[in-house]
């Protein structure tokens, strides 16, 4: 099985489209979407619409719940509370159906896949380090587990000896008796310095992890925001790609 592995699109239908052709050319077996669909960006319910049929598997985000008015937005910041507000006014009643549809997490022979932690998959914690991976290693069976939300691609390994550590995301193939935590980065706000589009392309039949990366027209997006009278610090990340 070859699947496309996608994450925190957040409304950015701009790079959504760019990276949906790429995957056409991809011949892949499935689309699985890791979450964010919503959330800072202009397009909410067009990439919502785009992805209904598309994605096969649909998790859900910290923002698409928070979108939905059922996580707790304190804790977000200032602009993202912002867009969060925006984004609820504006989704239609068919987008906020097909946001009910996404679950917590998703789990099959092939791998884990869930938006911010195995551990607890609704909390919206970060495994930004080896400590977090360790704790986190133990909340999945199978050999791989993808995750999105921190908008930075990167992969945690834990040897046949436990022995964990990171790895920079660039294409691999899957070691015996390694397992893996694979961050597939965002298609719709990088935050790793490099504003093109992030995804990943996994085969599990012969192990191949690829991450991509999809330049797409970032003008075009910050014009829609723009027009949309979003938070002009959200505009500018996506040129800056953080
Ligand atoms: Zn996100």
């Amino acid at each position: 099985m070859r699947q496309a592995i996608i994450s925190d699109i957040h409304g950015n239908l701009e790079a959504l489209e760019q990276v949906l052709e790429r995957i056409e050319g991809e011949h892949v077996d499935q689309i699985v979407c890791l979450g964010d669909v919503v959330g800072y960006g202009p397009f909410p319910d067009e990439c919502l619409q785009r992805l209904s049929s598309l994605a096969d598997i649909k998790i859900l985000g910290n923002h698409d719940d928070a979108v939905l008015g059922r996580t707790d937005i304190t804790d977000f910041n200032e602009h993202a509370r912002t867009a969060v507000r925006w984004t609820r006014e504006i989704l239609s009643q068919q987008g906020r159906e097909e946001l009910m549809t996404f679950v917590p997490h998703f789990s099959s022979e092939i791998a884990h896949y869930v938006h911010a932690t195995p551990l607890s998959p609704m909390e919206w914690d970060y495994i930004l380090n080896v400590f977090d991976a360790e704790r986190n290693f133990t909340a999945f069976t199978q050999r791989v587990c993808f995750i999105g939300h921190t908008h930075v691609a990167y992969c945690f390994e834990s040897t046949p000896e436990e022995f964990i550590r990171m790895r920079r995301a660039s294409g691999f193939t899957l070691s015996n008796h390694t397992r893996y935590i694979i961050n597939v980065g965002s298609v719709g706000q990088p935050r790793d310095g490099n504003p093109a589009a992030a995804f990943v392309i996994f085969d599990d039949e012969n192990g191949a992890v690829e991450f991509v990366r999809v330049p797409y027209d970032v003008k075009k997006t910050q014009l829609a925001m723009q027009k949309a009278g979003l938070p002009e610090f959200l505009i500018k990340r996506l040129q800056l790609g953080h």
